[in-house]
């Protein structure tokens, strides 16, 4: 096991990010000696020199590494001699995605989530051809869309306290990190992983569903799951947390709209996302279809802050945890990004650093893809854009604001709201046939006071750039 020192440097990652990673791959290896296995862990510049120097020092004829899940890293195993062997990571590897692409006129989400299900047998009745879904429906979607209940009581996450191997990660990345230090939020060893797996299982998925896109300033949980650090890092496996999703509906612990709305986004939206990610790379990542050229503003770095409550909360969340929700990225982060024109590749590589959950893999096709629209159309057909009433009705950030939600120009006009129809109304071409968002494009033509919204638009993101919102 190599720890990269340029690795380290390459970004200002996200504290609990950098040590998410490191404290369970130095916990990894203890458990490893512990078990009785030889464990050569190297601190190296480099992950050439490391292996280099492992090669030198064990005359190793031939190093296995189990694939990674981005190409840049499997690339570089590649270059460097390594022999790559399947991991347990996905469930369905992107050469059978590519295949299952080749047997379509369409390529949509939905289908592959169907199929998986069929393919995988979760949350289906009876076997073969026959079966049918549980429930007598694939998609509980439409009932997950309500905003947040008032007074309801969030499960808090679970912690583990923090040890002296914590505290030396800590001292060894502070100088290349920012964010908040480390709380004891992120599991770092695959017994804590499966602990919040129960805890999720017994206490948070029952509610599942409902209030998934809701986002509230009482929690940072809700009812997800915040389980994706571990499934990406390998903690956790998709396989075991979806059997035990099972066997919690099997045994009627978990309404259907639940388990469904869980599996999906397992076993559906995380393996579409890596199957799209290799079937688009390596050009997904330089895509930029709107031509966004705009700076990352200052207040997502913490250079500025903003009178924004909706952007506040959020990024102050991030801080706080190196955690935002679906929601919150897309329709917060991304969503103002989106509006403003900034460059998608200058989103990606913040959120990427930020999120404890961030890798090539998964960013490319949710924050270039569906976030910013920039692969034109593949991951979602509509661009997620949204003005100031979506994210009052969906949260509780807009109350006390000093921005008026449903106001687009004057001196409290929303920025989302004036954005978002300059949006529409500067991407008039692309998105007159859209039929998913034709008709903002013909409401943003024919607002009165156009001219002036476009005006308002272009101070908005001038003082976003200058960190003055
Ligand atoms: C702009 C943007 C950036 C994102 N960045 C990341 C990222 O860096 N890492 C990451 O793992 N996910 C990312 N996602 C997807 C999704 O937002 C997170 O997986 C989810 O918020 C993690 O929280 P959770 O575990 O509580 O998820 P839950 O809501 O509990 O969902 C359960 C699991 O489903 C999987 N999942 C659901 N949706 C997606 C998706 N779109 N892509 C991949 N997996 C999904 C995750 O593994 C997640 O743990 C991003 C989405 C957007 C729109």
């Amino acid at each position: 096991m190599i720890e990269s020192a340029n690795l380290l440097a390459s970004k200002t990652w996200h504290i609990q990010h950098a040590h998410l990673v490191i404290a369970a791959m130095r916990r990894f290896a203890e458990e490893l000696r512990a078990a009785g296995f030889a464990v050569d862990y190297r601190f190296a510049r480099t992950l050439a020199e490391g292996l280099h120097d492992h090669r030198a020092i064990h005359r190793t004829e031939e190093v296995l590494v189990m694939e990674p899940a981005s190409r840049s890293a499997r690339e570089r195993m590649a270059r460097l001699g390594c022999r790559v062997v399947p991991g347990n990571q996905f469930l369905c590897h992107y050469s059978d995605f590519a295949a299952w692409v080749n047997r379509r006129l369409n390529v949509r989400m939905e289908d592959f989530y169907r199929w998986q299900r069929r393919r995988l047998g979760y949350l289906m009745e009876g076997t073969g051809p026959r079966a049918q879904p549980s429930g007598g429906r694939w998609n509980f979607d439409a009932d997950n869309r309500r905003p947040p209940p008032r007074g309801h009581v969030w499960p808090a996450p679970l912690t583990s306290p923090l040890d002296d191997l914590d505290r030396a990660v800590i001292e060894h990345i502070s100088p290349f990190c920012e964010g908040e230090s480390p709380t004891g939020i992120w599991a770092t060893t695959r017994a804590e992983a499966r602990r919040r797996l129960d805890h999720f299982i017994d206490r948070v998925l029952p509610g599942f569903g409902p209030h998934a896109e809701a986002m509230t300033t009482g929690s940072m949980h809700l009812a997800h799951s915040l389980l994706s650090p571990y499934l990406n890092l390998g903690l956790l496996t998709p396989a075991e947390v979806c059997d035990a999703v099972q066997v919690a509906f099997d045994r009627g612990l978990v309404p259907i709209a639940s388990a469904e709305g869980f599996i999906r986004q397992v076993i559906g939206w995380r393996e579409y996302v890596w199957g799209m990610y290799w079937a688009g790379m390596p050009a997904y990542a330089g895509l930029n279809a709107l031509g966004a050229t705009r700076p990352l503003p200052p207040v997502f770095r913490g250079n500025a802050a903003t009178q924004m409550r909706c952007l506040d909360q959020v990024l102050s969340e991030v801080r706080t945890h190196g955690f935002a929700h679906h929601i919150q990225r897309l329709m917060v982060l991304g969503n103002l990004c989106l509006i403003a024109g900034v460059d998608p590749a200058e989103l990606l590589d913040w959120m990427w650093a930020s999120f404890v959950d961030g890798a090539e893999w998964v960013m490319v096709p949710n924050v270039l893809g569906m976030s910013q629209h920039a692969d034109g159309g593949r991951m979602a057909t509509k661009p997620y854009a949204s003005g100031g009433a979506y994210i009052n009705r969906m949260s509780d950030y807009c109350k006390g604001c000093h921005f008026n939600h449903s106001r687009r120009t004057g001196e409290d006009a929303c920025p989302f709201t004036t954005l978002y129809w300059d949006f529409f109304a500067r991407h008039q071409v692309r998105f007159a046939r859209n039929p998913r968002v034709s008709r903002q494009v013909q409401v943003a033509m024919r607002l009165d006071d156009l001219s002036e919204v476009r005006e308002c638009a272009n101070e908005v993101v001038t003082r976003l750039s200058a960190g003055q919102l």
